[in-house]
């Protein structure tokens, strides 16, 4: 495993990461959790990421129950929370990114992870309800009680965390560590152009999602509908719309020939090249079976065969590079 700084700041994140979205309390059983957390864990990875919405804190209960089950000494893992969508609550003060919703979400978290603090705590999108101050604030002050020790957001615009930033600064408070964006062969935007100044102005870090784009870039649907996977589950139609289109399927065929040709797989080549980005602190993988992880696992050995002519050849088949405006 490979370790970089999130950010400028000093904590140390393992390049792949996991997460346990879709996944924990959803999709697998407990026990297939456990396999996946023992052999993430295993093999170096130190974070694993987590929400208050996911399976409706039903998948931090898993994750809590697994980490109370290990003798992992607290010190060697990194665990996340994100608050704004609530845990399934529809009442106004059950959501949002006030300083009620979030202290209440981050002791919620807590209680259900087992844990006394969240090493990261993730403002899971812009909240245009609530002044950005009060969101800072109280960031600041739950780093402070000793409850967070880091705080990011997630899918917010480059003007956004800038926002915060200056905010933060005007009042001498903590501003946001790390954002949480997507990113992927097929979703380049906001990691390649939108925040491009902002790496080295304020010292953003990244932990990306979706690297495989909910699992289209394993290359797995480019002949159909595989049988018990994300994008055929009840519930998920909006997923399956959004990404299963024939102008991603054609770009991943010539992809999937290519992995082949330099040696490798389609699941390591998509998630090799998202570790490829110096700016992606770590890629947070996805996975419903073991032998899925023990796959992505070995994705680091593979950046090293994306020389300038593979990825010059990458670059041709996806045919998106975000472009910089012009002055
Ligand atoms: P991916 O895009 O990598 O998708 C993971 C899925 O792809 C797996 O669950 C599995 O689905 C399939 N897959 C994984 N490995 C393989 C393989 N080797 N071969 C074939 N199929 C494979 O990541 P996720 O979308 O799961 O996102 C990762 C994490 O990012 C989440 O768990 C969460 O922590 C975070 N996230 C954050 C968001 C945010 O708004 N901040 C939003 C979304 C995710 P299957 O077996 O079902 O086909």
């Amino acid at each position: 495993m490979q370790y970089k700084n999130l950010g400028k700041s000093g904590l140390k994140v393992s390049r792949l990461s996991f997460g346990s979205w879709l996944t924990f309390g959803k999709q697998i059983g407990d026990t297939t959790a456990e396999d996946l957390m023992d052999l993430a864990y295993e093999s170096g990875i130190n974070f694993f990421d987590n929400a208050e919405i996911y399976s409706r804190g039903e998948s931090e209960r898993v994750m809590g129950k697994i980490l109370k089950n290990r003798d992992w000494r607290r010190d060697s893992y990194i665990i996340s929370s994100k608050a704004f969508f609530g845990d399934g609550g529809q009442l106004p003060t059950q959501k949002g990114l006030n300083r009620k919703h979030l202290v209440e979400a981050c002791e919620a978290a807590l209680k259900r992870l087992q844990l006394d603090y969240l090493d990261l705590f993730f403002c899971h999108r812009p909240d245009k309800e609530t002044p950005i101050e009060e969101t800072v604030w109280t960031m600041h002050n739950l780093i402070t009680q000793g409850k967070i020790l880091y705080w990011g957001t997630s899918e917010w615009s480059a003007q956004e965390i800038m926002e915060a930033h200056m905010f933060a600064r005007q009042n001498s408070l903590i501003g946001p560590t790390m954002e949480q964006p997507q990113y992927n062969m097929l979703h380049r935007d906001k990691v390649e152009v939108e925040f491009s100044q902002i790496y080295k102005t304020v010292g953003l870090g990244t932990t990306i999602w979706s690297p495989l784009a909910s699992g289209i870039l394993s290359g797995k649907y480019n002949e159909g509908m595989p049988e018990k996977t994300r994008l055929g589950m009840e519930g998920l139609e909006w997923l399956k719309d959004r990404n299963l289109v024939e102008e991603n399927l054609e770009k991943v065929r010539k992809l999937t020939a290519f992995a082949k040709e330099l040696g490798t797989t389609m699941p390591k080549l998509a998630i090799a090249w998202c570790l490829k980005n110096d700016n992606v602190s770590t890629a947070i993988l996805g996975a419903s079976r073991k032998e899925q992880l023990e796959e992505t696992l070995q994705s680091l050995e593979v950046v090293e065969l994306l020389d300038e002519g593979a990825m010059e050849q990458i670059e041709n088949i996806l045919d998106n590079q975000p472009q910089h405006p012009a002055f």
